[in-house]
């Protein structure tokens, strides 16, 4: 247990995956199960998703609280800029070393449609980069980890730029990075090289999510502004309709995304299993 930095260049793939707090309280609930079953499956670390603007914070405490010291699981929590002041986040970070969180991952996070411009545009840290200074030089013991886009952030103006602030991102204390969700292995092998060319050595782990109906896939190329190739795109159309065959050739494409991945070098696979901890075990035990 410790740093999730020391946990890369072991000569294996580091794998991981991303958990979000419940918005209802009945599956709330349910989370402590799920957490102790991700237990049993092993992944080197989860991450924890933190609302922007403070949705859900409490909630995000009490599931890293309970996933790092109940389930025994090494824990990265999130940690969003956007509606706190500096002194929010430092309480914010705190909270989250007093339960022994050791990881974080910086982000600016999106802009609830609820915020009015004023807010959004007043917080003290503008980029996750500025936070991830923050947190280094105050020495609060967090090893800090980042989020990079092999489709570029969408509010870049073109790839150089988001490069650039990328590289900047590692430079202000960033030592992991985890990608967004990419569904072409091109896209992430090319921002990886373009990072090392960058002289930037920090992890970057892979983010990889299982699309296992028609609508998840809608939502999350609306959210991610990711492509989807021409063979996703057939899965769909062949299977869409049939609940039980879309989850299995969802899953297969996800794994053979890994498989490829691993191959090429990837330092690691960060899945997002919407909660879900059998998309996990059979994805992990398809790639390990
Ligand atoms: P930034 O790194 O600040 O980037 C935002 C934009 O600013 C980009 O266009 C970038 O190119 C530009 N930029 C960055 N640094 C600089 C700089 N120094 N100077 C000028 N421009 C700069 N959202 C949540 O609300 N909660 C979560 O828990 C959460 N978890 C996520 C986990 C991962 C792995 C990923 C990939 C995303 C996650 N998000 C989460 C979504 C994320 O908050 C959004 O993508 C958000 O729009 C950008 O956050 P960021 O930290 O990448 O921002």
């Amino acid at each position: 247990m410790g740093s999730v930095k020391d946990l890369y260049g072991k000569g294996r793939v580091v794998l991981s995956c991303e958990i979000y707090p419940p918005k209802k309280e009945d599956e709330f609930l349910n989370i402590h199960a799920k957490l102790d079953r991700l237990a049993e499956i092993g992944p080197d670390f989860v991450s924890i998703t933190y609302g922007a603007g403070g949705s859900n914070a409490g909630k995000a405490i009490d599931i890293a609280d309970y996933a790092k010291n109940k389930a025994g699981l090494e824990v990265v929590s999130h940690i969003t800029s956007v509606g706190f002041s500096r002194a929010d986040l430092t309480e914010g970070l705190r909270k989250f070393q007093e339960i022994g969180v050791e990881n974080v991952l910086a982000l600016r996070g999106d802009r609830p449609q609820t915020m009015s411009d004023e807010q959004f545009n007043s917080r003290d840290f503008q980029h996750a980069s500025d936070m991830a200074s923050f947190i280094t030089e105050n020495n609060m013991g967090f090893t800090v980890l980042g989020a990079c886009y092999p489709h570029r952030h969408p509010e870049a103006l073109n790839d150089e730029i988001d490069l650039e602030n990328t590289v900047t991102k590692v430079n202000s204390g960033c030592q992991v990075l985890i990608s967004q969700l990419f569904f072409e292995n091109d896209y992430f092998l090319r921002l990886v090289d373009n990072l090392r060319k960058k002289g930037v050595t920090a992890p970057v782990s892979a983010g990889i999510m299982p699309i296992t109906s028609a609508k998840q896939l809608g939502t999350t190329v609306t959210l991610s502004g990711t492509t989807v190739p021409e063979e996703l795109a057939s899965i769909i159309s062949k299977h869409g309709d049939n609940p039980e065959e879309m989850r299995k050739y969802g899953i297969e494409y996800a794994i053979k995304q890994s498989r490829e991945l691993i191959e090429k070098g990837a330092d690691g696979i960060h899945l997002y299993i919407m909660n879900k901890p059998e998309l996990a075990a059979t994805i992990y035990d398809a790639i390990k």
